[in-house]
C-alpha cells in the first residue's frame, strides 16, 4: 500500500473517532466515488471498516482510541488486508463445455450458490447467463470446437452488481433451466445449462430480455437521458463548453486486443482520463465521461449521456486492428450513412457490434446494427463534427503518426448518432501493429495525444488559435520514454 493511501486513511482516522454515527456516514458518503478511485480497494475497504468501527465505538459508552492507536491499527489492518481476499464476491472457478450429439452442456463452477438465470437473444443468436457480480478466476477457459451449438463465449461485468456469460450460437437452441449441483469431491457448486438444437422460429418465440431486466435497462436509459442536477445549464451560465468523452467498450466487451496484450478497453479508459485532465487543466471546459471504470455501457446510452449533458462535443475513443499488421496510425471518424470506403464501413460495423458482444437486446427500432439514416437537421451537426475532426488531425499528426491514407474518414457509427451533438470517434492507432501497440502503452505518448486533442477542443470553441505547425512541432512525441 502506498504512503498516500495510509495518509488519507490516517487523516480520516483522526476525525472518525470524534464523530458520531451521522458524521461517520457523512465521511463514507462524502468520500464517494472520487475518493475511492484515488485509493486502492484495500484502502477503501479499510477506510469503511475504520469508519464503521469508529461509529460502533462512538455509540458505546466508555471505549475510545487515541489518534496514534487509530493510525497504528489502520496500518496493521491494511497490511493484513493486503494478504486477505480482496472481496467477498462469489468466485467463478471454472467453466466447461461438453459437446454431445443431441445437446451442448455448459457447466459453470462457483464458490457459492448464486442466483443464475438464462435467456436468449436473437439477431445474432446468443444465450445470456445472467448472475450477480462475481470474481472471475478462469485459467485458460475451454474453447468450443465450433462444431457444436456454441461458437464462442465471453464473460465479464455487464453493469455494477451484474456479471454475465454471453454464449454465441452456431444454431438456434432451447436453453434448459439452470440446474445447481451442490459441492462434492472437492468441486464447488456447479451450474449446468443444456442447449438443445431447435428451429429458428421456436428460438425467436422465446428470445428477448425478461420483463424485469427490460424494465431495468429502460430505466437505466431514462436515467442516462435525464440531465443530472448540476447539469449543462449551470455549465452554460458559467459559459463553459461541455465535452463528453466516451471511452469505448468496457466490462464484458474488451474491444480489440493488442499484440502486446494491451486491451482496447483499458487503453481508451486511461486515455479518456488523461484527456479529461488536460481539458480541465485549461479550465475552459466542463468534462464528463460516459464511463470511468471497467464497465460496459450500451451504445445508445452513451449517446443519451452526451445529450443529457447538452454536450457541445462528444469524443469517442477507440483503437483499431487490421489483418494487415503493417497498417498503422491514428484516424478520426465522423458520422455518415455510407462510409468513406469499404474499410471504414467495416470498421463501423465492428464497433457497432459492441452491444451484441455485451448481450444487449437489439430488438426494436434502435438496433445498433440497423442502417443509420441521417436527416437534414443533422447536417449542421455533421459540419461542426468535421471541422473538429480536421482541427484535431492537424494537431494529432504533429503529436503522433496518423493513418497514411485519408486519416479523416466517415462511417455509420451508432455511437455518433446524436442529432444535435457534434461527435467524432478517434481510433488512436492499430493494436495489431507492433509499433503502434508499443507506443500506445507509453504514458508520454498518451499525454501527447491527450494534449493534442485538448488543443483542438479549445480551438473548436475559439479559445485557442488554429495550430501553428512551427510551434506545435516541439510537442511531437519522439518515442523516447
Ligand atoms: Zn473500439
Amino acid at each position: 500500500m502506498a504512503i498516500t493511501h495510509i495518509g488519507q486513511i490516517a487523516r480520516l482516522g483522526l476525525i472518525a473517532p470524534y464523530t458520531g454515527r451521522i458524521g461517520g456516514m457523512f465521511l463514507c458518503l462524502a468520500g464517494g466515488p472520487q475518493m475511492y478511485r484515488n485509493m486502492s480497494l484495500v484502502g477503501a475497504a479499510v477506510l469503511c471498516a475504520l469508519v464503521g468501527a469508529a461509529q460502533a465505538q462512538g455509540a458505546g459508552p466508555v471505549r475510545s482510541e487515541s489518534v496514534d492507536d487509530v493510525i497504528a491499527r489502520v496500518i496493521r489492518e491494511a497490511a493484513s488486508a493486503e494478504n486477505a481476499p480482496r472481496s467477498v464476491l462469489p468466485v467463478v472457478m471454472g467453466a466447461r463445455i461438453g459437446e454431445h450429439e443431441d445437446r451442448t452442456r455448459f457447466v459453470v463452477e462457483l464458490s457459492d450458490p448464486i442466483n443464475i438465470r438464462t435467456f436468449s437473444l436473437s439477431n445474432p443468436n446468443r444465450v445470456v447467463v445472467d448472475m450477480p457480480a462475481v470474481q472471475w478466476r478462469l485459467d485458460g477457459p475451454p474453447r468450443p470446437s465450433g462444431l457444436g451449438s456454441v461458437r464462442s463465449y465471453r464473460y465479464g461485468l455487464f453493469r455494477p452488481g451484474n456479471s454475465r456469460f454471453i454464449i454465441d450460437l452456431n444454431r438456434p437452441v432451447i436453453v434448459s433451466s439452470p440446474l445447481v449441483i451442490p459441492p462434492e469431491g472437492g468441486s464447488g457448486y456447479r451450474v449446468v445449462i443444456d442447449l438443445s438444437p431447435t428451429t429458428q422460429t421456436r428460438f425467436d418465440e422465446t428470445a428477448g430480455w425478461p420483463a424485469d431486466l427490460r424494465a431495468r435497462e429502460s430505466q437505466a436509459e431514462r436515467l442516462a437521458a435525464v440531465a443530472p442536477a448540476s447539469s449543462g445549464q449551470t455549465g452554460r451560465v458559467a459559459q463553459k463548453r461541455i465535452v463528453v468523452i466516451d471511452p469505448g467498450h468496457g466490462g464484458i466487451d474488451s474491444g480489440t486486443n493488442g499484440t502486446n496484450g494491451l486491451m482496447e478497453k483499458d487503453l481508451v479508459l486511461d486515455e479518456a482520463i488523461r484527456l479529461a485532465h488536460a481539458l480541465m487543466q485549461a479550465g475552459a471546459c466542463t468534462v464528463h465521461l460516459t464511463r470511468d471504470s471497467d464497465i460496459y455501457i450500451p451504445l445508445r446510452e452513451r449517446r443519451d449521456i452526451a445529450r443529457s449533458w447538452h454536450a457541445d462535443l462528444f469524443i469517442s475513443l477507440h483503437a483499431d486492428s487490421n489483418p494487415d499488421r503493417s497498417v498503422r496510425g491514428l484516424s478520426v471518424y465522423t458520422l455518415s450513412e455510407s462510409g468513406s470506403d469499404r474499410e471504414a464501413a467495416a470498421l463501423a460495423r465492428k464497433e457497432n457490434q459492441s452491444d451484441v458482444i455485451a448481450g444487449v437486446d437489439l430488438g426494436g427500432e434502435n438496433s445498433a446494427v440497423a442502417p443509420i439514416l441521417i436527416d437534414l437537421e443533422q447536417r449542421d451537426t455533421l459540419n461542426r463534427s468535421s471541422r473538429f475532426a480536421l482541427g484535431a488531425l492537424a494537431r494529432l499528426k504533429v503529436a503522433t503518426d496518423v493513418l497514411l491514407r485519408d486519416p479523416h474518414r466517415s462511417a455509420a457509427f451508432a455511437v455518433l448518432k446524436a442529432p444535435d451533438v457534434p461527435a467524432v470517434l478517434i481510433e488512436l492507432g492499430y493494436l495489431s501493429n507492433a509499433e503502434d501497440a508499443a507506443q500506445m502503452v507509453l504514458p508520454r505518448w498518451r499525454n501527447a495525444v491527450a494534449d493534442a486533442i485538448a488543443g483542438a477542443v479549445d480551438e473548436q470553441f475559439h479559445l485557442r488559435p488554429a495550430i501553428d505547425d512551427a510551434t506545435a512541432s516541439t510537442a511531437k512525441f519522439t518515442g523516447q520514454e
